[in-house]
């Protein structure tokens, strides 16, 4: 008897045309095809390697970390996670045409953190690392302006100026352990005003992880090591209890981990494509 999987709601890229890696994905695909071997990738478009890779196997996508190594009046691709404004400005001045698939959810907080500052209120800022790329985007609208921390180093936070304080964070954070932490640093801080950006794909993924790993207690999370929301997947379904691995592909499944097992939600990270996450599916199937 085959193993039962269930699989998580939602699944695939997130958003659609309008938002999210799918938009980004398809701009890079699109751009591609109109400027074979024109047009470039800054950095990973989205936190998958494999679907960088495939983009530059079947488009002609080349990625590259820096903007002096892409020729001028080349097309450049802004990835998903957005980069900051001094990287616009070195495109512009070099001639490059650029093509940007920051998540307008990114967008938002940009230009959330631009006005504030030219308010001059504080910002703090908590993201899943310090060097996440979403974070450093973010914080290069205003860095004078930012204070930069991480859930862990919260409680550590000492405010001169609570009342002029703001507190926004990353999309892709653990909504529950967000709130306990936030909960706890309002308490200390009651004066500052607080304005999570978690997104929708990141809270749905997150609350259909926590149900399967309640109900099922054994849960497999597909996303590349390098995806914050695939990652914080795996922490709230090992914090709902379940036992929980995650993987990047189906290569590294371990029959030894399905011993005994009948049954196995499987939920996967925002850029995760179907296509990988099938093979998983498939693979669990026939252990
Ligand atoms: S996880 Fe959220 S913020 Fe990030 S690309 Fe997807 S929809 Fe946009």
């Amino acid at each position: 008897m085959s193993i039962k999987v269930v699989i998580a709601e939602p699944h695939g890229y997130c958003g659609n045309d309008n938002f999210g890696v799918q938009r980004a994905v398809r701009l890079a695909q699109k751009t591609a095809r109109k400027q074979p071997g024109k047009t470039y990738l800054l950095g990973e478009i989205v936190h998958n390697q494999h679907v960088v890779s495939r983009l530059e196997k079947k488009y002609g996508l080349k990625t590259v970390q820096r903007i002096k190594d892409i020729p001028k009046g080349s097309m450049v691709i802004i990835r998903a996670h957005g980069v900051t404004p001094s990287v616009y400005q070195q495109a512009e001045k070099k001639g490059l045409n650029i093509i940007d698939a920051t998540c307008p959810l990114v967008v938002q907080v940009h230009k959330e953190v631009k006005r504030l500052a030219a308010e001059g209120r504080q910002i703090l800022y908590i993201a899943s690392s310090k060097n996440h790329d979403e974070a450093v985007g973010v914080v290069g609208e205003a860095p004078k302006a930012v204070i930069l921390t991480t859930l862990d180093e919260l409680d550590k936070i000492k405010l001169k100026n609570p009342q002029k304080t703001i507190v926004l964070t990353q999309t892709t954070l653990s909504v529950l352990e967000t709130q306990k932490k936030l909960n706890r640093f309002k308490a200390k801080y009651p004066e500052v005003e607080i304005k999570p950006h978690i997104c929708l794909a990141t809270s749905q993924r997150q609350k259909s992880a926590i149900e399967l790993a309640k109900r099922i207690g054994f849960v497999i999370i597909v996303g590349h090591p390098t995806s914050s929301n695939s990652n914080r997947l795996k922490e709230v379904a090992q914090t709902a209890g379940a036992k929980t691995y995650i993987v990047d592909t189906d290569k590294e499944l371990r029959p030894e981990w399905f011993k005994g097992i009948f049954e196995v939600a499987v939920s996967s990270g925002a850029s995760t494509p179907e296509w990988l996450l099938k093979k998983v599916i498939k693979k669990i199937k026939n252990f």
